[in-house]
């Protein structure tokens, strides 16, 4: 079992956090989660008990759309870090950057430490998510690591587009424990008598939150809503909008802001249909697993990874992104169309359980680093 210092950048559990916590699982006795800044993602760490470190003082203060100025700006933030994570990862074999920042520390610390350097690729390092300097930066880096575990094909592509060494590039999906999905618990939501549609993401515009809302309006009376997820970068502006949206619409009553929560497997088996509406490519999109592992009808905008999940029809259905009314119309034909929307989602459940076992997730990347290290 190789020795692994993980690096994360965030202290909050996002996707990408919530995927390393369980691929971190599997070496608990040999590794240590460094991470840029406290918060929940640290506790849940704890909680598994995973070896953790805040590693940073304050939280980074570039962002993915930030150019070269704000970069070299924070230069005077990143070097203490860099520094610390060298001499910590001497006691490694390997250090595995989950994010990309920790990518940007991780390949200055392995200079200096001579450790190799993992990159777990979690995003699509496209113009619509990444600005050119960043983009450009994660390429150049991750192009030194001795392996790139991307997240799915479209990760992948997009990150081969942007320069890329395929040589580097192992697509793993993200993996799940199969047993909690199968509790008959529900968590209450307060919309009784309604056709619950379910959203779990983090509030944030490319998470297309305005669009679900928007296709309600199509709906009929006794289609609800729950969003589940917090603006948990800041977007404040944003649930400002899905706020006056829900007045303007007068969506009052049939929609329901739960921000984030830990009973995501209850709430959805709550749901009548999880819908997954982001507006530009979606990296992996473990809420599409998810909600096929509870076996409800899944419909997700096509983009990104959601077509290597969804096969339209057969275990699910595809969107065109935010496309609004397209969407209504295919909740609606959930809705009327009750016992084959329950045989397609059956299908879903029945696969997911089968592709997507953290098991075989975690024999992948053990088999990757073995032989890459
Ligand atoms: N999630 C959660 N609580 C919430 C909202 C979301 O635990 O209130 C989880 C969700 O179940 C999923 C993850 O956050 O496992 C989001 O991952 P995804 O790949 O869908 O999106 P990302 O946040 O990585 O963009």
């Amino acid at each position: 079992m190789k020795k692994l210092l993980f690096l994360d950048q965030t202290g909050k559990s996002g996707g990408a956090e919530l995927c390393l916590l369980d691929i971190a699982k599997n070496y608990r006795s040999s590794c240590l989660v460094g991470l840029f800044e406290d918060g929940d993602f640290r506790k849940r760490l704890e909680q598994h008990h995973i070896p953790v470190r805040v590693l940073a003082k304050r939280s980074i203060a570039v962002r993915k759309s930030s150019g070269a100025i704000a970069g070299l700006m924070s230069l005077g933030q990143l070097i203490p870090l860099a520094v610390r994570v060298a001499t910590l990862s001497r006691q490694y074999d390997a250090i595995y950057a989950n994010t990309q920042k920790a990518l940007v520390m991780g390949a200055i610390a392995s200079r200096f430490s001579h450790r190799s350097l993992v990159y777990h690729l979690h995003d699509i390092l496209s113009p619509e998510h990444f600005s050119n300097t960043n983009r450009r930066l994660a390429v150049l880096l991750a192009n030194r690591a001795k392996l790139v575990i991307a997240n799915s094909q479209a990760s992948r592509d997009a990150f081969i587009t942007a320069g890329g060494n395929p040589a580097l590039v192992e697509v793993v999906y993200n993996g799940f424990e199969i047993e909690p999905y199968q509790t008959e618990a529900r968590s209450p939501i307060g919309l009784e008598g309604r056709f619950v549609v379910g959203h779990f993401s983090r509030l944030s515009p490319w998470k297309g939150q305005h669009v679900l809302l928007e296709a309600l309006k199509y709906c009929d009376e006794k289609v609800g809503a729950i969003f589940v997820g917090d603006a948990l970068f800041g977007e404040q502006d944003y649930v400002q909008q899905l706020q006056q949206q829900v007045q303007q619409f007068g969506l009052g009553d049939r929609v329901k802001f739960l921000g984030f929560r830990n009973d995501i497997i209850s709430l959805m088996k709550s749901c009548d249909l999880v819908a997954h509406t982001s507006t530009a490519a979606e990296p992996f999109g473990r809420v599409i697993v998810e909600a096929m592992l509870c076996g409800k009808p899944t419909i997700a905008a096509k983009a990104g990874a959601a077509p290597e999940l969804i096969d339209h029809g057969i275990n699910g259905w595809l969107t065109t992104p935010s496309d609004a009314k397209e969407l209504a119309d295919m909740i609606e034909s959930c809705r009327q169309n009750s016992q084959e929307t329950a045989k397609i989602a059956a299908i879903a459940q029945q696969q997911a359980s089968q592709r997507f076992r953290l098991t075989e997730t975690n024999a992948q990347i053990h088999q990757y680093l073995e032989a890459r290290l």
